[in-house]
């Protein structure tokens, strides 16, 4: 029952309540879900597929072995290569380290990473969604393990079609089980990025790792197992937002998995030693159907459900090596060169093209400046807090004393030794607070290796001495007494209320 039938039975029946309305209307759109159809992909051999094994098993490869990659920081420093630390709070990335307030470089390689994205997208089309999306990437894995345990195409849709024997429930058993295996090791290896790996892998059986760390290895387990092995082609066509996306990022230049129609049509069986003359050069074989992950058909145009993996490609080829045929009915081309060949014109490829180059050319800028921002890093900052309350204290002598709080951040992994400095006044006095002592120049302040020190002074100056405002510019500043380099900081020195 369409939309249509709804309306002309709910508008043909007067008095119909609206209760009944509100039936009808469900049952209708009830009828307008599409329960999935299993997909068994075929296996399938080529170039195309052995691109795909490597880099599923690089990316995997590197997803599990980064957290246990050790990196010396020297002192007290965590000694791994890759680690997201939010007590520190820190980044480390090998040799480098981000602090919360560089957090721009994360908008960088944020920034980075979408324009790489899109300009993969405008020059390959889906080529991130066919090769290493996480959803690809494990399906692929979860479709390889079902393959072993289960076989090939034909032997799993007889399997499914099977009553529940011994064999069946066995084989369902262990590829379910290898299955939560593969996510279970998916959630774990994610929770090495969040705290040191050998230390979490000790506690977290003892049941002493963080609380989050349990969270977050129960939901990536739950998501990897019902993602890969469940939901698949779905993930992709109704939950992720890029295909829809994508169709903005690519123009009729993009190159794409497409079937050459002008020389596949017009399509049909074939038997060997029939003329190809009058017809085209698919054979309607289904090869590139049935090995499809997603379950369409290529020969129907670029479709949102196509990921580009190019599987129909090698499916494809190998049947055109059987018939002594040219390779690429099916291939990676563009739409303007389908229509060029249609009309008898030699293809040509356009990679430079405005789109292209203005995503060439942000990406060169922001990683240029983010790359002069990493070499140019100051490792030393200051940070100055007056106190608001109160915002000055008048003192029986008439001299006015302000509060600051001084954070010094020393980014590097040794100790360091700061002098502090305060400019703009007239011979204030500093006291350190908890420390009687009156100072001109405070004693040099030492900094614990990739630690922030935090000090509270006080500011005194006679008011004979202070300018006529309520308040006066003051310009702290800390001199790194090993190299010489010094940061300053600006405030204000508050005399009187306004
Ligand atoms: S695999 Fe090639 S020949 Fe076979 S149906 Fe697909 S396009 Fe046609
Ligand atoms: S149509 Fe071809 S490229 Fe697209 S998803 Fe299917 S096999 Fe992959």
């Amino acid at each position: 029952m369409d939309v249509a039938d709804v309306k002309a039975k709910t508008e043909a029946a007067p008095g119909v309540e609206r209760h009944d309305v509100e039936a009808v209307n469900a049952a209708a759109l009830g009828s307008l879900y599409k329960a999935r159809e299993a997909i068994y992909p075929k296996r399938v051999a080529g170039f195309f597929r052995n691109f795909k094994w490597f880099i599923m098993w690089a990316t995997l490869g590197v997803y599990y072995i980064t957290p246990w990659i050790r990196w010396d920081r020297g002192g007290d420093l965590p000694d791994q290569a890759v680690l997201i630390d939010f007590a520190a709070p820190r980044f480390y990335f090998f040799f480098i380290e981000i602090w919360p307030q560089e957090i721009y470089y994360l908008t960088g390689l944020m920034v980075l990473a979408a324009m790489f994205l899109f300009l993969a997208t405008a020059l390959l089309g889906r080529v991130w969604c066919g090769y290493t999306c996480p959803q690809t990437v494990w399906t692929d894995l979860f479709i390889w393990v079902e393959r072993r345990v289960e076989g090939d195409r034909n032997a799993r849709m007889k399997l499914d079609r099977q009553p529940w024997t011994g064999n069946k429930i066995a084989r369902k058993s262990i590829k379910h089980t290898i299955w939560l295996l593969i996510a279970m090791a998916t959630g774990g290896a994610w929770i090495f990025y969040f705290h040191d790996a050998p230390d979490l892998l000790w506690l977290f059986p003892r049941g002493e790792a963080p609380v989050a760390s349990y969270f977050s290895f129960a939901l990536l387990t739950a998501t990897t197992y019902v993602f890969g092995g469940h939901m698949r082609e779905q993930v992709c066509i109704y939950m992720c937002p890029w295909p829809r996306i994508q169709s903005a990022l690519i123009d009729e230049d993009t190159l794409a998995v497409t079937y050459r129609k002008g020389r596949g049509e017009a399509r049909g069986a074939h038997k060997k030693g029939d003329t190809w003359e009058g017809r085209g050069h698919c054979i309607d074989c289904q090869q590139c159907v049935v090995s499809c992950p997603m379950g369409i058909d290529i020969r129907d145009g670029l479709q949102l459900e196509c990921i580009q993996c190019a599987l129909c490609i090698d499916a494809c080829d190998s049947i055109m090596d059987k018939l002594d045929l040219p390779k690429g009915l099916i291939a990676y081309d563009t739409d303007l060169n389908i229509n060029r060949m249609a009309a008898g014109e030699t293809p040509r490829f356009r990679f430079l093209r405005p789109r292209t180059v203005a995503y060439a050319i942000i990406l060169t800028v922001v990683g240029s400046l983010m790359l002069y921002g990493l070499l140019t890093r100051d490792y030393l900052e200051l940070n100055v807090l007056r106190d608001r309350s109160p915002n000055f204290v008048e003192l029986s002598d008439g001299s006015v004393r302000n509060g600051y709080t001084i954070k010094i951040y020393n980014m590097l992994p040794r100790e360091q030794t700061f002098v502090l400095g305060v400019a703009g006044l007239d011979a204030p006095e500093l006291h350190l607070v908890g420390d009687p002592q009156t100072y001109d120049v405070l004693p040099p302040l030492t900094v614990g290796p990739d630690q922030i020190r935090s000090v509270r002074i006080y500011v005194t100056a006679p008011e004979a001495r202070l300018p006529g405002t309520h308040q006066s510019p003051v310009t702290f500043s800390v001199e790194n007494t090993e190299v010489g380099t010094v940061n300053t900081s600006q405030t204000v020195f508050v005399v009187g209320a306004r």
